[in-house]
């Protein structure tokens, strides 16, 4: 058939492909400019420069959504583009027949994901993992798939309620005020920065209406209530209540205006997150009524005080440390705002109780003054993270359906993208930890779904030689030596030892591990993880005594004695009996350890994803200073690493990495019409080309495989081409 393409098109070989090559010229330059590519697996070909470039296209003309395969790409605006969340635009992506040939947009993605639920005789669940650097977006967008959902999926009777507070979708929405005013905190990368991972499960019933929701936290960053890094803040939630509280609530809470507080720096800064009324009104909406909010405001007005209890050096050892003259008036305030007994609480900051031997004796030391502030920090930050998980329980409670009101849900996660700084602690190996986790349950499902296009196209490829990252979770939790059981033992074991003594354990025990970099260069004691988005180095210094996170019994014994109706319930007291069992000392049994716990809630949350439908956003921050149109390659290629996108591409690119439709194709590439009519049965059936030049992997198609083989040889681009039917 092609010879009659030739003959009757020239009738010689040579002017064929002549007038072939012109025809080439001229779709080439009618390619589409980069920023009007809405999926980055259209870029030609696909390689990190073409899609960074592709990506600053079309942020600086304002296109900040790009479709990436099967995950969207989510460039942070740093601008307010407040005709991109309209309500309207929302309806206009649920009412479309094909969303999906609309803009890219989260509302796309949002829209699939219901209509997934939906479409399904028997629903099935699904998830939407939001993920990136801090700062990128993800709490934004996470927020806006949530506020998407409240106007797609909302109860009609809900639309009479004249109560618009009264709706769960509203309910739903007032979680986050309340969740971001106590877990997220001004940092260097983001003045609104989430300080724990986030799990929110929204119900839906047969009628795909949105019934209720779950919240499962992760992680939360307690120490930042007794310690900030130069330049940030605390929790919102402290300074709300410095800049919002009434003359009358000031007087209760011992809050003058123009006090000062250790654990507040930085208060000048004034943020728009700053508002209490918000926080105070959503909390309301939740069911938290008027008293038990000035409950809880009134104990962390008592932790703000406490955070003032300065010691000084003892002189004698035997003596405990004195209080710094002006703490003696703070450490009353914080008693009294607590409700505990001014001299107990100071006499369990500045001394310790040991219990030895048999017999369980008990012996008091002294403190010194680095362990008092230790322990009065320590205090401060089991009451604030027993507090945090409380409210999450109220919340829940308040919003979560009951569970035959609904059928099935969407899951939106909004966690910590990969870290890694200078100097990385147990905080990154968490984080990073997740996200080697998540990676694999991406690349897993990536994986396959490319496997099944293919089989569904008739394609035989097989990814059996990709490497996932098995090995460095490995390295990380595997059984039964790893860095976390490493760190798991020490803490069982609890002997002393130096940080240069872990690092030669960990390097040790586990030199075999191709994840385990190697730790030349390094001055202090350290190991290196090869993870999938790069090396970080962690120090081994502290890392035990963190893990261990140890909170002694006695503080725990303090709190459980308080007057404060809210400290009792964070606090109960232990029955009885209990106590006499179990004193504390080496015959309780040992405390979960940080990692272990982590790891617990984390193969939860993987079971969860794998039993879903996963779709996923990375959110990118296109430069770290916040500005509006600037768009900084280098930093945008190291986050498209870290989040996993380049390994995708790679992926990708092993496999077919374009695909256009037939007919989009033939209408594209308009030098291919003309062989339309020459094609079995003018229908746009399958034909396909491989990653290298001239194989056709649809032997049916012989008319446009002698074609494709010319225009491949022309074109050297195009040999990554593949074609599938619409
Ligand atoms: P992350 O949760 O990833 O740390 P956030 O979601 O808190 O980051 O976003 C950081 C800031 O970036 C927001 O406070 C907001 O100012 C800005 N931002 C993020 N996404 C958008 C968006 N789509 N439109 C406008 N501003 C945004
Ligand atoms: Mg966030």
């Amino acid at each position: 058939m092609l010879q009659q393409v030739d003959d009757q098109g020239s009738g010689s070989d040579d002017q064929s492909r002549a007038s072939f090559r012109e025809d080439l010229q001229e779709f080439l330059g009618r390619e589409a400019p980069l920023h009007q590519l809405d999926d980055l697996t259209k870029v030609n070909p696909v390689t990190l420069e073409t899609v960074l470039r592709c990506l600053q296209a079309r942020y600086m003309v304002d296109t900040f959504y790009t479709n990436a395969g099967c995950t969207l790409v989510a460039l942070n605006p740093f601008k307010p583009v407040r005709q991109l969340y309209t309500p309207e635009l929302m309806r206009e992506y649920h009412t479309a027949p094909q969303p999906q040939r609309l803009k890219p947009h989260i509302f796309t993605l949002a829209e699939q994901t219901y209509r997934n639920v939906k479409s399904l005789i028997e629903p099935v669940n699904q998830s939407i993992v939001v993920s990136g650097e801090s700062g990128a977006g993800k709490t934004w967008t996470s927020r806006c798939l949530m506020k998407f959902y409240a106007v797609v999926a909302a109860a009609p009777t809900s639309w009479e309620s004249p109560r618009i507070a009264e709706r769960i979708e509203q309910r739903i929405l007032n979680s986050n005020p309340v969740m971001e005013a106590f877990g997220n905190a001004c940092t260097l990368r983001n003045n609104n920065s989430s300080r724990f991972g986030k799990f929110i499960q929204l119900q839906l019933n047969r009628a795909q209406q949105m019934t209720g929701a779950e919240v499962q936290t992760y992680l939360l960053e307690k120490t930042r209530v007794a310690c900030q890094a130069s330049s940030e803040r605390n929790f919102h939630i402290f300074y709300q209540i410095c800049k919002g509280a009434s003359e009358d609530e000031r007087l209760q809470w011992h809050l003058p205006k123009g006090a000062t507080f250790s654990w507040l720096p930085n208060p000048e800064r004034t943020l728009e997150e700053d508002c209490f009324e918000v926080t105070r009104e959503a909390m309301l909406h939740l069911g938290i009524d008027t008293l038990t909010q000035n409950n809880i405001f009134k104990v962390l007005a008592g932790l703000l005080h406490l955070g003032n209890v300065h010691f000084a050096d003892s002189e004698d050892e035997a003596q405990p440390c004195q209080l710094m003259h002006d703490a003696k008036c703070s450490l009353r305030t914080s008693a009294s705002l607590l409700r505990l007994r001014e001299d107990m609480l100071l006499e369990t900051v500045q001394i310790r109780t040991i219990r030895a031997g048999r017999q369980q004796q008990v012996f008091q030391k002294p403190c010194s003054r680095a362990e008092c502030d230790t322990r009065r920090d320590c205090l401060a930050k089991v009451v604030y993270a027993r507090l945090f998980d409380w409210l999450v329980s109220v919340i829940n409670s308040s919003i979560c359906a009951d569970p035959d009101s609904w059928t099935a849900f969407i899951g939106l996660l909004d966690v910590y993208g990969f870290e890694s700084f200078p100097d990385n602690s147990l905080e990154q190996l968490c984080i990073n930890y997740a996200n080697e986790k998540l990676q694999q349950h991406f690349v897993v499902h990536y994986l396959r779904a490319q496997q099944e296009e293919y089989t569904l196209e008739g394609l035989e490829w097989s990814f059996v030689n990709y490497q996932d990252n098995q090995t460095c979770l490995d390295l990380i939790e595997g059984s039964p030596i790893s860095v976390c059981s490493l760190l798991n033992e020490e803490c069982r074991l609890n002997r002393p030892s130096s940080a240069a003594q872990l690092q030669t354990r960990i390097e040790s025990a586990l030199a075999t591990s191709p994840c385990l970099g190697h730790n030349k260069l390094s001055q202090e004691p350290s190991f290196i993880v090869v993870h999938y988005a790069g090396p970080v180095r962690y120090l081994t210094a502290g890392l035990v005594e963190k893990n261990k996170d140890p909170v002694p019994p006695e503080l725990i014994e303090l709190l459980q004695q308080s007057q404060d109706p809210l400290l009792t319930v964070l606090f109960p007291p232990q029955p009885k009996e209990k106590t006499q069992e179990e004193p504390s000392g080496q015959s309780r049994a040992p405390a979960l350890t940080v990692v272990s716990k982590f790891k617990a809630s984390l193969e939860q949350l993987l079971l969860v994803l794998h039993s879903t439908t996963p779709h996923y956003i990375r959110c990118i921050k296109p430069n770290s200073q916040g500005q509006p149109q600037t768009f900084l390659q280098e930093e945008v290629l190291s986050q498209l690493e870290a989040c996993g996108l380049v390994e995708t591409i790679h992926i990708s690119a092993a496999g077919f990495p374009i695909r256009v439709s037939h007919q989009n194709f033939v209408e594209r590439y308009s030098l291919l019409r003309r062989l339309r009519s020459h094609t079995p049965s003018g229908r746009h059936s399958l034909c396909a080309a491989r990653g290298r030049a001239g194989q056709l992997l649809c032997p049916e198609e012989a008319t446009l495989q002698t074609v494709l083989q010319d225009l491949l040889h022309a074109l050297p681009a195009l040999t990554r081409r593949a074609v599938t039917p619409a």
